[in-house]
């Protein structure tokens, strides 16, 4: 897969109409998912302005500090045609991209990349005072939820190297040694199985189990305790990984293998669900209603998904109240867990891509509980 795949140049029009279409003049792309999903540009997030200009009409252009000029050069984005306007210390490229901006036409309201740094919005504010500020991703979402057969593959080859990962959990977890330890056996493992970065690395023992975002500590894993593994990074072609599942040194307390069981039907029917015109929300009730008929559904208090793409977490959120429905090419994560405070937790993790068919998941490891 080459990145003319992943981030085609037709992407940039596919934009410049979605902006004229949603009432934007321009978008305002600053590094961050949004400017790399635009232009295939993974540029560093630096005081200086680096800037993806997209006129609702006319020609796009990206401020560059002269001295990045070489890397956006060599960066996908050189594909797209555009003109890279290169900036010298002792210019202001906000004015710059303003003047330039004003020659196409009046402009009245601009969307600004989700991640900007308040640093440049503000200063775009000064640049721009006549033109009301809204979030790119306004227009963008609509465009990065829908994942492209090349997006699917990415997210594919993701979930491939993580499970490879998982996949070696058993032989790391053992009684005796620290979350610590484990969690940095994994982070080798993860950039060895092809990810560029490692995002997280969550390894949570008994009590530690219940806090669903608990990163590692310096505790010691104990016989019979289980433990939650969460684990994810990102390739080098930007695209994602997520999975988590759930493990036991030795065997569990019988309370745990009891709501394991009910949480492991709960994932499964959840994903089972998965298909368009299905809504969000539908999803992560599916999951909901299985643990709270059992009695346990105080204990699962987080949402049931997050959508996933070149960002760990993005549209859509599978959660209550959202009532988009699924179409072809949206991937999110399904990890309903149970958490006991004091005691233990789970949660099981997979990455679904809605196909015409129905769900398909991107994670293959067992879900049954893995006793080590
Ligand atoms: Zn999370
Ligand atoms: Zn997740
Ligand atoms: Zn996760």
């Amino acid at each position: 897969m080459t990145s003319s795949d992943l981030y085609p140049v037709s992407r940039l029009a596919a934009v410049q109409e979605a902006t004229a279409k949603a009432g934007l003049d321009a978008l305002l792309l600053t590094p961050g998912p949004d400017l790399r999903y635009v232009s295939g540009y993974d540029a560093k997030p630096l005081e200086r302005l680096t800037c993806l200009v997209v006129p609702a009409s006319g020609e796009a252009y990206m401020m560059v500090p002269r001295l990045e000029l070489p890397a956006a050069q060599a960066s996908p984005a050189s594909r797209l045609g555009l003109e890279f306007v290169a900036w010298d210390e002792t210019d202001d490229p906000y004015a710059v991209a303003a003047a330039r901006l004003g020659r196409v036409g009046k402009v009245g309201k601009v969307g600004l990349a989700d991640r900007m740094w308040a640093m440049s919005s503000l200063r775009f504010r000064e640049v721009l005072p006549e033109a009301e500020q809204v979030l790119a991703g306004s227009v963008l979402r609509e465009l990065r939820m829908r994942k492209s057969p090349a997006e699917t593959a990415a997210l594919r080859e993701a979930g491939q190297a993580i499970d490879s990962v998982h996949r070696q959990v058993p032989e790391l977890l053992r009684a005796g040694r620290t979350e610590r330890e484990v969690a940095r056996d994994i982070a080798e493992a993860i950039l060895a199985s092809g990810h560029q970065t490692v995002d997280f690395v969550i390894v949570a023992s008994g009590p530690n189990g219940a806090s669903p975002h608990h990163d590692v500590s310096d505790r010691v894993i104990q016989a019979g305790e289980p433990v939650v593994v969460d684990i994810g990074g990102q390739l080098h072609n930007g695209y994602c990984s997520d999975s988590t599942r759930t493990y036991s040194v030795g065997e569990p307390p019988a309370e745990f293998a009891a709501y394991y069981e009910v949480l492991r039907q709960a994932q499964e029917a959840a994903c089972a669900a998965v298909r368009p015109g299905v809504s969000c929300e539908s999803i992560d009730a599916a999951a909901r209603e299985i643990i709270a008929e059992a009695g346990y559904g105080e204990y699962f208090i987080h949402r049931t998904g997050h959508g996933i793409g070149i960002e760990t977490h993005e549209e859509p959120y599978i959660v209550s109240g959202n009532g988009e429905p699924l179409e072809p090419g949206f991937a999110f994560s399904v990890e309903p867990g149970i958490y006991l405070p004091g005691r233990h937790g789970a949660r099981i993790e997979d990455i679904v891509v809605c196909a015409e068919s129905g769900g398909e998941r991107m994670n293959d490891t067992p879900r049954e509980l893995v006793i080590v």
